[in-house]
């Protein structure tokens, strides 16, 4: 529980189904102290918005400035 690996495959997961209550649980306990996991949910919401986005790559430039 809570180390970064299993957070992130958990984010991951997340695009594709629900997360149970104790996933979530785990998710907000260690986002606050990790930047990398922090990074990595950024990423992959990005990439999220992206497959709906024609202009992908715009979007992830202002990623890159919003931290
Ligand atoms: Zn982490």
């Amino acid at each position: 529980m809570g180390n970064c690996k299993n957070i992130t495959r958990l984010l991951s997961d997340a695009l594709d189904r629900s997360l149970t209550t104790g996933e979530w649980v785990a998710i907000r306990l260690h986002l606050p102290t990790c930047s990398g996991c922090r990074n990595y949910r950024k990423q992959i919401r990005l990439l999220r918005v992206a497959a709906h986005s024609v202009s992908g790559i715009e979007t992830m430039d202002g990623a890159a400035r919003d931290e």
